[in-house]
């Protein structure tokens, strides 16, 4: 029987090293057992340590990369990451304007964790009007929060906004707190606010933004609901952050491939990988 590899199309940007960006997409939906179909809307250069810059593709190029894609498959959720400005976030939205009932995971990146602003400064207007209000679930952390809705008064009163615009779900990430764990916060649009507990972990990790909301995205292409994929996300995300590596001398990356590490035969040269002849034919 053929096996159900749901299609999820992500858009967001190149990161070189691997760490977060449509990497972390690719690698994550591909754990979790998804297809994923990618639209680059940026190229960054960038280590484990800093942005050295970037640039974002054209809006027509976008909308091509999107309607090949498109043409060809159905997909089960679509996801963004790095829009960078408002012409990519109406080059998306028109993308995916006849996905009606494909859910939309946002993932607002507004700048990295080393605070280096990774978008214009009319993006969160863009965001706010554009793809919030049609959006099944947005993934800010603490100053992401504040920067979109920087009129309410405490986190709550951001996530309470959001929901006003539209969006159906919202997941406050609290690894920017200073707290001993870290407290994530899901809210929805009936006035549910559920905490999730983490314990942190030492190091500072490059990408774990990008993973936590591809891992959303997988599990509900899988049709798990939003509450579910949430805590099944959150587990995945604090997994592949505690087998992180360092490759190299920045921050550490997620092993997003945590549980499909593969088992290595023996290098080659070594006497297990030596030549025995089995078997008691004789050959003439
Ligand atoms: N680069 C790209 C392409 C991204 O999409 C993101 C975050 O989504 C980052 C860098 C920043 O990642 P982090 O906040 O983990 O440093």
């Amino acid at each position: 029987m053929a096996v159900d590899i749901p299609v999820v199309l992500v858009f967001g940007g190149h990161d070189p090293s691997g760490g977060a960006g449509i990497q972390a997409d690719i690698q994550t939906l591909s754990a979790l057992g998804c297809h994923p179909v990618a639209v680059i809307t940026a190229i960054t250069a960038q280590d484990t340590s800093e942005i050295k810059g970037y640039t974002t593709v054209k809006p027509s190029d976008i909308l091509a990369q999107a309607k090949a894609v498109l043409d060809d498959m159905s997909v089960a959720v679509c996801k963004t990451g790095m829009l960078v400005n408002g012409e990519t976030v109406d080059a998306v939205a028109q993308a995916v304007a006849h996905l009606k009932d494909v859910p939309l995971i946002v993932d607002p990146v507004l700048a990295s964790n080393t605070g280096q602003k990774l978008a214009t400064s009319h993006l969160e207007r863009s965001l706010q009007e554009v793809l919030l209000p049609q959006a099944a679930m947005v993934t800010p952390n603490l100053p992401e929060v504040r920067r979109l809705a920087p009129q309410a008064a405490t986190p709550d009163a951001c996530a309470q906004t959001i929901l006003g615009w539209g969006c159906r779900h919202v997941l406050l990430t609290g690894t920017h707190d200073d707290t001993d764990g870290v407290v994530h916060r899901f809210y929805d649009r009936n006035g549910v606010c559920k905490t999730s507990t983490w314990r942190r972990l030492p190091g500072e990790y490059h990408g774990s933004g990008c993973t936590l909301a591809a891992a959303i995205a997988a599990y509900v292409a899988h049709g798990v609901s939003m509450g579910d994929a949430v805590d099944a996300a959150l587990a995945y995300t604090w997994n592949s952050l505690k087998n992180g590596f360092r490759p190299g001398s920045g921050q550490s990356l997620p092993d997003r491939l945590y549980a499909q590490r593969p088992q290595l035969p023996p290098k080659f040269g070594t006497e297990s990988n030596t030549c025995t002849t089995r078997g008691s034919g004789t050959r003439s």
